[in-house]
């Protein structure tokens, strides 16, 4: 006989859980060096600064 695997589709599961960890990780925090927006753990596109050194050369010298 024919047993139901589940209720909730992987789709709805996968779509839900999505949505939760959108909500725990910010877009966006605030750069020590020069104190613009940029992503957590990225390199920062306006200074190039990451871990208290420069890891990148920005050419936008202002
Ligand atoms: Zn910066």
């Amino acid at each position: 006989m024919g047993v139901q695997q589940s209720r909730r589709s992987k789709s709805r599961t996968r779509k839900k859980r999505s949505m939760w960890a959108r909500l725990d990780t910010p877009t966006r925090m605030e750069c020590p060096q020069c104190h613009e927006a940029k992503m957590p753990h990225r390199v920062c596109p306006s200074c190039g600064f990451y871990k208290n050194r420069e890891a990148i050369k920005v050419n936008a010298a202002e």
